[in-house]
């Protein structure tokens, strides 16, 4: 039996998480959940997997919490924040740590199951945005084992030999990275000047979370994948490519120097990386329908747009700059998505002030954890001041 703690239960991923564990009950069992703002999800959860924990970000939150358990008569104990993260990340009884706190808020949480040794399922880009070098460097000297779970880096990482840490693969010439091109693919800048978050938060093949629908839609999302693969499987970003495949069921292929493509193809579904990171090195059944090729007939591939959809072609600066630009980059989207996801401003705009923002920086060696902090916290600040001089 493998204890898991699922840091961000309440997203698509966590949720996804969940399902796969229901259909495994004597190989898994909840230790811990944690959510940012939806109690009553929450506390459903806790009534079905009976986690020894559940970690929420306030104390009015935890009392709301404990009084909605109490009167189910449920046992857990409910932690506060942070430092409740952390506890639930490291504890002796975790085997498994799923990590999918969407934002910056999961990187510590993060290094903290890493360090400790645990089996990490990395949801959470961020950690590898702003921190790569610290992060794999943590890795490399723990007894942690990292498993991607973002559907690409899971479909490269079954693609690519057989990991030992630290090392460069060899006979690898490229990666290619799969974009979905989001749902406004094919469209003009001016079209896009006019979009809602509505319209930004309906993806054609995937099912998830505001944040991450709108960097689909900006493709900012396709930049920061490439920084996340190129830190996990120490690949130079000019060695990665962005390959817009609409139909999500090829997930991302490696190109090897003997002319061999492998791909990883499977219905847009995040439970087959998920139940993939769990089980590995073994397999297990997910709930995921047959991969149906005849019914698909066709798939499509073409090149990804820069000019129409700059966030991608910012992205790219930044992971070529290194240093802490990946890191003000992330914050910058963050503010900047958030800001148009409140209406303050529009879609076109998102790229133009993370745009500014890199701009406006001098970067730096990230040395320590405080170093990265230190550069959020400021590309934060000057997002904000930007966004509020141009918001209607
Ligand atoms: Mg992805």
């Amino acid at each position: 039996m493998k204890l898991v703690t699922i840091l961000g239960s309440t997203g698509s991923i966590g949720e996804s998480t969940l399902d796969v564990i229901s259909r495994h009950p004597d190989a898994y069992r909840v230790f811990a959940l944690s959510c940012n703002s939806n109690i009553e999800k929450l506390v459903k959860q806790c009534e079905k997997f009976k986690p020894d924990y559940a970690v929420v970000t306030s104390s009015e939150s935890a009392i709301l919490c404990s009084g909605l358990l109490s009167t189910k008569n449920i046992q857990t104990e409910v932690l506060v924040g942070i430092d409740g993260l952390n506890a639930v990340a490291v504890d002796d009884a975790v085997d498994i740590v799923m990590s999918a706190i969407v934002g910056a808020i999961g990187l510590e949480p993060t290094l903290c199951a890493v360090n400790s040794g645990k089996k990490v399922l990395l949801a959470n880009k961020e950690s590898l945005v702003m921190a790569g070098h610290l992060f794999m460097q943590a890795v490399n000297a723990s007894d942690a084992i990292l498993l991607p779970i973002d559907s690409e880096h899971n479909a490269l990482f079954q693609c690519l030999p057989a990991m030992t840490k630290g090392d460069k693969f060899s006979g690898v010439k490229k990666l290619l990275l799969s974009a979905s091109g989001g749902p406004f693919r094919g469209k003009s800048m001016e079209q896009l000047e006019a979009v809602t978050p509505e319209q930004a938060c309906v993806h054609p093949n995937w099912n998830m979370g505001k944040k991450i629908s709108v960097d689909s839609a900006t493709l900012m999302n396709k930049g920061l994948e490439l920084i996340e693969a190129s830190w996990l499987f120490s690949m130079p970003p000019e060695k990665i490519d962005i390959v817009v495949h609409p139909e999500s069921v090829i997930h991302s292929l490696v190109q090897y120097v003997d002319g061999s493509v492998l791909a990883q193809l499977g219905n847009p579904d995040m439970r087959t990386p998920i139940a993939h990171a769990l089980s590995w090195p073994d397999r297990m059944t997910s709930g995921v329908d047959d991969l149906d090729l005849i019914e698909l007939g066709r798939l499509n591939f073409e090149s990804p747009d820069p000019v129409n959809f700059p966030c991608l072609r910012i992205a790219l600066e930044a992971a070529r700059v290194g240093l802490d630009a990946p890191a003000v980059l992330n914050a910058a989207n963050e503010i900047a998505v958030q800001a148009f996801l409140d209406r303050r401003i529009g879609f076109t705009q998102i790229s133009e002030v993370i745009e500014d923002t890199l701009d406006a920086t001098i970067f730096n060696e990230p040395e320590s954890l405080a170093a990265v902090k230190d550069s959020d916290t400021k590309a934060r600040i000057h997002t904000q001041k930007l966004i509020s001089k141009i918001e209607r």
